[in-house]
Parts: structure tokens; C-alpha cells; sequence
């Protein structure tokens, strides 16, 4: 018999605590933001511009590489709008280097994950935008760590800027190549920092040189299901793809899968994404990891199934992936088989994830930022 999961939506943690913040970036800024930065200290705005052309065009790492700033400018404007921020403490990578996993330290100590999937026609990365999360979904790694801090836009784009850099240099197997797609799936949870998630999607999705250009419908954003943030992101005007973590069809079995739940149920949930789907056109995923005897029963799938029918949606399965302290397993290959089928006959579009980076711990919910040494 698996063990019930119990209520602790007491520990959910919706307002980040108050730290120190990382020094400012360039990509913290907008383009016009960063002509005012660089005129304060004294240069001439289209710095900015040369500036921008190497972080977010030219990729450029080191300094010595921009040529066209003169020497005094060039330290000034670095060490003041181009500071690093992450600092790479270990990678691991498996699936014959097509898979890796980085471990951060940020200026503070605090440590994050974020992890570069090639498959043979894009390469997703998979990034954090919290230290920790506060959402406290027991099966899932990051939230049995409890909530560290938010992290800035820099920080979050320079995930992406460093597995870019990666890329362009041939340092993952497969010859040169390009970020196409980020899943907002790394640690923590991106609507409960909003600000910085939205500015760091206008620094993806912005044409280079003010962003790094990629496709907003390359870009997927992640959610336990933050109502009144889904509303506010529907009206954005960045078609990025909604993804929703929702994992049980009735709010009995979601209060303690996912105790957000206890103040947004199921219907709100599913009322705000289907509001999304309508506003931007575009197709919402629905996160759902099968737990073994927990969530998996062939009714909870026709439950699904009918919440489902006829929306624009599409069910992700997700294997549950093993995380320490948690008695929960996948479910058996037949069982999640008949919920694919169950699903299937309502009309619902399913696919079941591929669970790229397990022996790494670096598929989804095993994010931990465990100790360095480990
Ligand atoms: N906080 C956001 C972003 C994290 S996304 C969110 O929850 O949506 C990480 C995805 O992996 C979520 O869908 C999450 O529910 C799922 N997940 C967490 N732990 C997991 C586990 N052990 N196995 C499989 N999926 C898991």
C-alpha cells in the first residue's frame, strides 16, 4: 500500500524573503534602460548598443574579445553593467554529452540548477528562476528545500546565455548549435517572481541585439497555478507556452499534491488557462506526473479526460522521477498505458515525457542543488 500523501499547505511560501540583491546586469535592462546605465557612467549611449551586440549577438565571454571599446571604457563598462553572476560549481552530463546539468553559485552563496537538452532537431534549456521554490509539492526535490530567494533577470538569462555560449563554442556534441527552446521548469516557481521571469522572457524573445531573439513559441513557462499571475500573463503580449503542473483532476487528491491548491482549486486553475488559450492563441500544456497507485487510477484519467475535452490543451505525462525522502515510484508501464488510453478517448491529445538527465538528477523535480562534494 503507498503511503497517502498528507496536507501541508501551512509551509507554502508566496512572498520570497528579502536578501541582498545580485549587482545589476545589462540583461536586467531594456535597451533604453541600458543608454541611461552607461550614460551615468559617463559614456556615450551607442556603447550600449556595442555592448548589447556582444552580450546577446556575438555571445562574447571575455572581455579582451571587444575590440571595439576602448580599454578604460571597456573595464568600466564591464565590471558595471557586465559583472559575472553565476559561477559554474560542477557539471554533469549523460546521453552522450547531449545532456547536461550545471550547478550555479550565485554572488550570495545560493546554489541553482539548469540543464541543455540536445535533441536532434532543437536544444531546450531547462532553467531556474527561483533559489529553492516555497511551493512545497512533497514529490518534488526543490520543494522539500524550501524557498532561498527569488533570482533577478540577469540571473536567469545568463543561464541561458551560458548554455548558448556552450553551444556556439562545439562544447556539446553535435557540432555548433543554438538554444531554441526554454522550459521555465528548473527550480523553483516563475509566477511567484514574476517581474524578473517577464523580463527575463523580453530578454529571450526581444530581436538580438536587445534579446537573443529565440522564438516566443519556443518558450514555456511553468506554474503550480498562480491564478491572478496567469491572468496578468495572458495580457503580456508574449504568446510564450503556459504550462500547467496540475498532476490530479479533483481537488481532494491536488490539495496535497500541490497545496497552492488549498487557495486556487482545480476549476480556477483550469478557468485561467483556458482564458490563456483563448488570449493568445496558444496550445496550454498540462503537467502531470504519474505517481504510482496515487493519481494514476483509470477514473482520475476519465476525470481528466472530461475536464479536458474539446479545450486547447495537451496533457504531458511525466513518469514520476525518484527524489530522496519521497515513497512514491512511477507507476506501472500498463497502468500508465490505460491512463494514455483513457485520455485518449475523450479526444485529448497526451504525450508521455521522455525523462532526459534521471541518472544525473537532473529530470524534472529532482533539481536540488544538493551539496557540491555529493
Ligand atoms: N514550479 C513550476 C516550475 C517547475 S516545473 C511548476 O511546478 O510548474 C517542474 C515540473 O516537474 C513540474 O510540472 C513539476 O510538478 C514536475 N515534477 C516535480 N517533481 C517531479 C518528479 N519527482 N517527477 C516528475 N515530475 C516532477
Amino acid at each position: 500500500m503507498s503511503e497517502q500523501p498528507t496536507r501541508n499547505a501551512a509551509q507554502l511560501t508566496l512572498v520570497a524573503p528579502r536578501r541582498a540583491k545580485p549587482q545589476r546586469h545589462l540583461a536586467d535592462l531594456t535597451m533604453a534602460e541600458r543608454r541611461a546605465a552607461v550614460a551615468e557612467l559617463g559614456e556615450k549611449p551607442f556603447r550600449a548598443d556595442q555592448l548589447s551586440r556582444h552580450y546577446f549577438a556575438k555571445l562574447t565571454a571575455s572581455p579582451d574579445q571587444m575590440t571595439d571599446l576602448p580599454g578604460e571604457t571597456r573595464e568600466r563598462l564591464v565590471s558595471q553593467l557586465m559583472p559575472s553572476l553565476l559561477t559554474p560549481v560542477r557539471e554533469i552530463t549523460c546521453d552522450d554529452g547531449m545532456t547536461r546539468k550545471t550547478l550555479w553559485k550565485l554572488f550570495d552563496g545560493s546554489l541553482v540548477e539548469s540543464v541543455l537538452m540536445r535533441y536532434t532537431d532543437r536544444v531546450t534549456m531547462c532553467v531556474s528562476s527561483q533559489a529553492g521554490c516555497g511551493m512545497n509539492c512533497p514529490f518534488c526535490a526543490t520543494g522539500q528545500a524550501g524557498l532561498t530567494r527569488n533570482m533577478s533577470t540577469g540571473e536567469i538569462v545568463e543561464q541561458v546565455v551560458a548554455g548558448a555560449r556552450a553551444l556556439a563554442a562545439g562544447e556539446v556534441p553535435g557540432g555548433p548549435g543554438r538554444v531554441s527552446n526554454i522550459v521555465f521548469m528548473g527550480m523553483g516557481e516563475p509566477m511567484a517572481n514574476y517581474k524578473a521571469v517577464i523580463g527575463a522572457v523580453h530578454r529571450l524573445v526581444d530581436p538580438s541585439p536587445e534579446g537573443l531573439g529565440i522564438s516566443a513559441r519556443g518558450v514555456t513557462v511553468s506554474t503550480v497555478g498562480l491564478v491572478p499571475a496567469i491572468e496578468k500573463l495572458a495580457g503580456e503580449g508574449l504568446p510564450v507556452t503556459l504550462a500547467v503542473s496540475l498532476h490530479a483532476p479533483d481537488d481532494e487528491l491536488r490539495d496535497t499534491l500541490v497545496p497552492i491548491n488549498t487557495r486556487w482549486k482545480v476549476a480556477e486553475v483550469l478557468g485561467a488557462a483556458w482564458d490563456y488559450a483563448a488570449r493568445t492563441k496558444r496550445r496550454v500544456s498540462i503537467e502531470y506526473a504519474l505517481i504510482k497507485d496515487i493519481n494514476d487510477q483509470e477514473w482520475r484519467a476519465d476525470l481528466l479526460g472530461r475536464l479536458l475535452k474539446g479545450k486547447l490543451a495537451h496533457v504531458n505525462l511525466i513518469p514520476l522521477n525518484p527524489t530522496p525522502g519521497s515513497k512514491w515510484t512511477a507507476s506501472r508501464p500498463e497502468d500508465e498505458r490505460a491512463f494514455v488510453r483513457r485520455l485518449e478517448s475523450h479526444g485529448v491529445a497526451v504525450t508521455v515525457r521522455d525523462t532526459r538527465g534521471r541518472e544525473i538528477d537532473g529530470a524534472c523535480g529532482q533539481l536540488a542543488a544538493a551539496s557540491p562534494q555529493s
